[in-house]
């Protein structure tokens, strides 16, 4: 079965290229699940997805990390129908596994304006890990104005809205198998 690839995208109204091919994801999450590999051999860190956004990154990242691990989950409130941050996070799901004391990976889809990953990391660290480090398959470097530590990054994108490989526009496109962008 080939993957769903289409040329164009129309999602909510509005047209969105090919932005970042299957390939080249792949090839990316390989070489991220190696460095995790090496940087935490012997640690059995605990890697948290961010739902839902980051499902598709978490699960083709963990089938290159090869050692004993373990994987949670938490969602926070999405972007709803919009483009545009509504400026507040709020948690709809907290994690289960107990982590004080363990080495802890938080993993999420894109970072923006950075103020998921701050409330993140702020409610994480009071659970006193053993060690915090963030991954995020993209960054939206120039839109970052909180400040915020990202260990392992994927890719550098421009300020512009991205669908695909597990992120969505209202919802749809999370099942295309690559990244598309909106043409403006
Ligand atoms: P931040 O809190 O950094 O402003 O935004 C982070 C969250 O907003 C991400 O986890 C993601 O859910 C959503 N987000 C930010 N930019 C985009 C984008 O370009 N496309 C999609 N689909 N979601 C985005």
């Amino acid at each position: 079965m080939s993957p769903y690839t289409p040329a164009t995208i129309e999602c909510n109204g509005e047209t969105f290229k090919p932005y970042l091919s299957e390939n080249q994801l792949q090839e990316r999450v390989k070489e991220l699940g190696a460095q995790l590999t090496r940087d935490y051999e012997d640690k059995r860190p605990i890697f948290i997805g961010v739902l839902n956004g980051a499902y598709i990154f978490l699960s083709d990242l963990m089938r290159h990390v090869q050692m004993p691990c373990e994987v949670d989950f938490l969602k926070l409130s999405s972007y709803g129908d919009e483009k545009v941050s509504s400026g507040q996070v709020t948690s709809l799901k907290e994690i289960d596994a107990d982590i004080k004391g363990r080495h802890v990976v938080l993993v999420e889809d894109i970072v923006d304006t950075g103020l998921s990953m701050k409330y993140l990391l702020e409610q994480l660290r009071t659970k006193e890990p053993a060690s915090l480090a963030t991954v995020s398959l993209l960054h939206k470097k120039d839109a970052t104005h909180y400040d915020v530590q990202l260990d392992y990054v994927g890719f550098k994108i421009p300020t512009l809205f991205v669908l695909g490989y597990g992120l969505d526009y209202a919802q749809e496109g999370r099942n295309l198998a690559q990244i598309y962008i909106l043409d403006e």
